[in-house]
């Protein structure tokens, strides 16, 4: 993999941001975009553009050909065993509160218990909380370890026979940590419990077979992985989906409609109520045959390269702390560290100053800050188009920061 040649085909990358190159190290929040996904949806809209599903004329029958297509490929993508067991979304968020409705409003009951771990995305805790606030189930936290990783023997402790669902980030938005989802899973199934897998940080970047996970859902957002915003992605087991009811009524997903009642389209259009996404769908394809091209192995390694880096030129610097596992092997393509006592947003600041874009606050996990003992953090995160140039300049960056600092700060 060349990220030189990468870089090519990102526009947006080639500019001066404050007088100084563009370094975007902000991936893990929202990823650029290259010229085939943008000439993708270009393309779609000076051609093919109709609604789906209904018209029958000739855009129509292209605007649904491409759109259905869309769905098989990302099928493929996460190796799900049929197309129709893609949903699409708005994103990870809206996925996962589609389970907390259509899952698990509906089928628990009180003394039922929803296992998370800490660590998780407001995205990933919030719609539990509702859901176990309406049914009367309660949540259970896996403790997380120093580094940010969780034992098996803790889950296994923490899943009990009332467990009826096991939500996880297969990788941490904050730490990086990849979790053993697989062994996870086994550990749900073993008490009949469904295991709902948070894939925003993992689908981007490394290879993904829900069926290898023996997941019961997984959740994704097109935005992080080269596609525009606004689409995202549900999978889930077909015996789930089929007992769920949707989560939105009208047009699209219905079949028969009368006046007191009505019946739904089959999964996966039932989930897809009125006018679905298509340009983002579209979108999202392109973005998938890129990352296809490449290969998830080497988008995988060469991210991991990266934050294996990153991780060694931060550590050498004097008065930064990083969070998360040391084991390169057990984090994903991201370093999360502060500076200092400084607050990460002045951190940024400076970074910004100097064209570094970093992400900086309580990224969307602020029970995780509190275990960290910590207001806010900066994350750098990393993708196929950086590369080490991009951390040298970081560090560099980092390490003026530091030094305005401790010379503001006396
Ligand atoms: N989960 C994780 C782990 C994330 O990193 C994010 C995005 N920051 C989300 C969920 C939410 O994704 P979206 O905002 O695209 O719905």
């Amino acid at each position: 993999m060349n990220a030189l040649e990468i870089r090519k085909d990102f526009p947006i990358l080639n500019q001066l941001i404050n007088g100084h190159p563009l370094v975007y190290l902000d991936s893990a929040a929202s990823s650029q975009k290259p010229r085939q996904v943008i000439e993708a949806l270009r393309h779609y809209y000076e051609t093919n553009h109709s609604n789906v599903h209904r018209g029958v004329h000739t855009l129509g029958s292209r605007a649904t050909e491409a759109y259905e297509l869309a769905r098989e490929k990302v099928a493929r993508f996460i190796h799900a065993p049929s197309p129709e067991q893609v949903i699409f979304t708005r994103g990870t968020t809206e996925s996962l509160n589609m389970v907390a409705y259509g899952y698990a409003r509906a089928f628990l009951k009180p003394g039922d218990e929803i296992v998370l771990t800490p660590a998780e995305h407001h995205s990933n805790l919030v719609p539990w909380q509702q859901a176990a606030k309406a049914t009367g189930a309660t949540l259970k936290y896996i403790p997380l370890q120093a580094d940010g990783t969780i034992r098996l023997e803790d889950v296994r402790a923490t899943v009990s026979a009332n467990t009826k669902i096991v939500a996880m980030a297969h990788v941490s938005n904050v730490l990086g940590t990849i979790h053993p989802i697989r062994e996870i899973a086994d550990v749900a199934h073993a008490v009949g419990a469904i295991m709902v897998v948070d894939g925003a940080q993992s689908v981007p970047h490394l290879p993904v077979d829900v069926q290898a996970l023996d997941c019961d859902f997984l959740a994704f957002s097109g935005h992080k992985m080269l596609g525009p915003t606004g689409i995202g992605v549900l999978y889930g087991k077909r015996k789930w989906l089929d007992a769920m009811e949707p989560t939105y009524f009208g047009g699209e997903m219905i079949d028969v409609v009368e006046l007191y009642d009505s019946t739904w389209k089959d999964t996966p259009w039932k989930f897809e109520g009125g006018t679905p996404i298509i340009a983002g769908a579209i979108g999202l394809a392109a973005a998938v045959d890129y990352l296809t091209d490449i290969g998830m192995e080497a988008v995988r390694d060469h991210d991991h390269r990266l934050a294996e880096y990153a991780f060694q030129q931060l550590k050498e610097i004097d008065g930064v702390t990083i969070y998360g596992p040391e084991d390169g092997r057990q984090r994903g393509g991201l370093v999360t560290f502060n500076v200092l006592n400084v607050h990460a947003h002045d951190v940024s600041t400076v970074l910004d100053a100097e064209g570094v874009a970093i992400r900086a606050g309580h990224h969307c996990a602020q029970p995780l800050m509190r275990i960290l003992n910590v207001s806010s953090t900066a994350r750098a995160s990393f993708y196929l188009y950086n590369t080490e140039s991009d951390i040298d300049k970081l560090a560099a960056a980092v390490r003026t920061a530091k030094e305005f600092f401790q010379h503001a700060l006396g």
